[in-house]
């Protein structure tokens, strides 16, 4: 059963959660540090953070894992951990689990690049995937693969993924804006990535990272055209980076996020799953959680 496209279909727009990365960050993640460590060096910082995103309102709270698979553990060699790092996440996330809410196992790239540009090979990254997916499928209630740049990578996630389990996968890929429309620095256009996730028959499409809050916007119209009434998720940035002190910081306040994402309220017709990714934090997600309320009621 797709617990997810149930929860679509009875609420219409559901809130996920904002940035991890930036939240460990405050709390002292050091730069370089691999911030899925801190599933097991500092757990009660973490839950904390899953908590607070479920206090602001978030419908879907995601796993600390983004690089918790086998391949990119291993450029720390931490490879040994994966285990141990995916489980910790997981159970530290159900564990405060609010009733009603839902999980979600958060699955980053690899890291490595197929042939011309690197010598990944399809079968090693499936296998790859497939590991991290058999110590969430678990606990979770429905996958997020996000921040891919190659949709062939993209699609040795989802395979991992279907070896195990059939739980709902909600696949984001992140894109450049260009004169000629979206892209991912791959050179894969938005709209050949939708017709191929489309044929992979994944539970929602979706979009994050990059991009912030206002490009957004045209990408979700494109998105929305290219889909018709499939499920969509987007997680913007809060904004486009400065460099301080050899820091990424975004600035892009709550309120101009929200604005934003209430333009993209108004575009919208068919199931959505919001929230937000580089930058955001749990105060971005509590006006969120007001606009869709608003939007429901009225
Ligand atoms: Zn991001």
């Amino acid at each position: 059963m797709d617990v997810l496209f149930d929860y679509l279909e009875k609420k219409g727009t559901l809130l996920f959660d904002g940035s991890m990365g930036t939240q460990l960050m405050l709390r002292g993640l050091n730069q370089g540090e691999i911030p899925d460590i801190w599933n097991i060096k500092k757990p009660e910082v973490v839950q904390a953070i899953f908590k607070n995103y479920f206090t602001a309102g978030s419908d879907l709270v995601q796993t600390a894992t983004f690089r918790a698979n086998p391949i990119a553990l291993k450029t720390q060699n931490l490879e040994n951990l994966v285990k141990k790092i995916n489980e910790s996440s997981a159970s530290l996330l159900k564990d405060i689990r609010p009733e009603g809410k839902l999980i979600v196992g958060d699955i980053g790239p690899s890291g490595l690049f197929f042939p011309p540009v690197g010598n990944a090979d399809f079968n090693e990254l499936v296998s790859s995937f497939k590991q991290q997916a058999k110590v969430l499928a678990p606990f979770i209630d429905a996958f997020h693969l996000e921040t891919f740049s190659d949709i062939q990578e993209m699609k040795t996630a989802i395979e991992g993924v279907k070896k195990i389990t059939n739980k709902p996968i909600i696949a984001s890929m992140t894109y450049k804006r260009t004169p000629k429309g979206f892209f991912t620095i791959m050179g894969n256009s938005l709209s050949q990535n939708i017709i191929e996730l489309l044929e992979l028959k994944v539970s929602v499409i979706g979009a994050n990272c990059t991009l912030g809050s206002a490009d957004f916007i045209e990408l979700f119209k494109d998105m929305r055209t290219d889909s018709e009434t499939v499920p969509l998720s987007v997680k913007p940035n809060a904004g486009q980076p400065s460099l301080q002190n050899g820091k990424l910081i975004y600035k892009q306040s709550p309120e101009e996020f929200s604005k934003d994402i209430n333009s993209i309220l108004n575009l919208n017709n068919g199931p959505l799953i919001i929230g937000g990714c580089c930058g955001t934090k749990p105060d971005h997600i509590k006006l969120l959680r007001q606009l869709i309320n608003q939007k429901m009621s009225g």
